[in-house]
């Protein structure tokens, strides 16, 4: 007569999880830091618990079962520590107001599921988990449920005897069912913010592509004109690249290509764009530096791809790169304007003998370290 209530009572849990399993995916996209995902994560499996708690199958007076225990093992799978300790006080807190003498054997048993989520979560070999760590947390969970033996004796050899087995395979099925739409979720993001940093990124230097490029370059322009702020525009060429391809082979010219992304994201503070504009081109957006700061910025990167000491086996090879920079001015002027004066400045400056750097608009602040 009451399995078919423990049944049903049982059965809403599994719907309330699978609900909390969608949450979870919207929960790990939106939020970035760890502490808040395992604060936002805990809390949620909290709810899940607390709710399942509203309305479960009372086997005696105080003597309450319901789906906590799994939304409490669920959350130290998921969340981690922070995320369980979140879930337990929710959980706990609401049982211990709740009363009842079941609360002997229900407070011990939710903090056994939750430590047996966060022992699998530390233990598992991979993530998103496999079956084997999704099995070894159910079968834990089962285990802790022999705190019934906490009540007194008549209690718990009729939970036993007349639940044990379904309480069993209740455990295994929603933990098995759970964590696998749980892990999807996982792998879903993973795999998501993955092609959306190689869409943004160029394979062969990892900075940004000129995609990101056009869509980024724009804004940071419009943010610097709407807090009246200046902005400068770089363009970096490779002098004679061809030359080097040709003489030392497309390799090589990958890898110089490389090595001068690196020195010159070196260079640059959190916050500017640098990105591989075109071939042998790189497009730097500085916001907030004016003429003079962005000539040294231009300087140090010129220099430093003169004195580095690039190699094709034990051969040395000189490289050296042209700047044309170009500064945003008051009132600012539109994006592609700037970026097309810094265009003929680069230009100017390769007519000018190249390894140099060239102000768009006017004579260069800073004289030119190579002349
Ligand atoms: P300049 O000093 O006038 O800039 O001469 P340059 O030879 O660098 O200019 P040009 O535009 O004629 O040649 C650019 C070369 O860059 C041609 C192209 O083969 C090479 N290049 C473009 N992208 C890549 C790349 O990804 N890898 C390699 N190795 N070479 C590239
Ligand atoms: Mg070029
Ligand atoms: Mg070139």
């Amino acid at each position: 007569m009451e399995l078919p209530v423990a049944l049903i009572a049982l059965l809403n849990s599994v719907g309330l999880v699978a609900l909390v399993a969608m949450a979870y995916g919207s929960v790990i996209r939106i939020t970035g830091k760890p502490i808040h995902t395992g604060i936002l994560t805990g809390l949620l499996f909290g709810a899940a618990g607390v709710i399942s708690m509203i309305d479960p199958f009372v086997l005696d007076p105080g003597i309450m079962i319901d789906g906590r225990n799994l939304a409490v093992a669920l959350s130290g799978l998921f969340g981690g520590g922070l995320s369980v300790v979140c879930t337990l006080v929710l959980v706990i807190g609401y049982r211990l107001l709740e009363g009842g003498v079941g609360i002997a054997s229900g407070v011990p048993s939710a903090i056994l599921s939750g430590v047996a989520g966060y022992y699998c979560m530390r233990s598992a070999a991979v993530r998103p988990y496999q079956p084997r760590t999704l099995v070894k947390l159910a079968a834990l969970v089962s285990c802790s449920t022999a705190t019934v033996f906490l009540l007194p004796w008549e209690f718990a050899v009729r939970i036993v005897s007349e639940f044990g087995f379904f309480f069993t395979l209740l455990n295994f099925v929603v933990i098995l069912f759970a964590g696998q739409f749980l892990s999807r979720e996982e792998a879903r993001l993973k795999l998501e913010v993955r092609l959306t940093e190689e869409a943004a990124t160029d394979p062969l230097t990892r900075l940004a592509n000129r995609r990101t490029f056009d869509l980024k370059a724009p804004l940071l322009a419009r943010n610097a004109s709407v807090t009246d702020r200046p902005y400068s525009v770089l363009l970096i060429d490779i002098d004679h690249f061809k030359r080097i391809n040709d003489t030392w082979g497309h390799p090589a010219g990958d890898d110089i290509l490389r090595q001068i992304a690196d020195l010159i994201s070196e260079q640059v503070r959190e916050g500017d764009l640098v990105s591989r504009y075109g071939g042998e081109e790189i497009a730097l957006i500085l916001p907030q530096l004016g003429a003079e700061e962005a000539q040294q910025v231009a300087e140090r990167i010129r220099a430093s791809v003169d004195t580095k000491q690039f190699r094709a086996g034990v051969q040395l090879i000189p490289v050296t790169v042209s700047i044309g920079v170009a500064v945003s001015s008051r009132p600012p002027r539109p994006f592609p304007i700037v970026f097309k004066a810094a265009d003929e400045a680069l230009y100017l400056a390769k007519h000018n003998g190249r390894n140099r750097i060239e102000l768009a608009g006017g004579r260069p602040l800073l004289k030119n370290a190579a002349e």
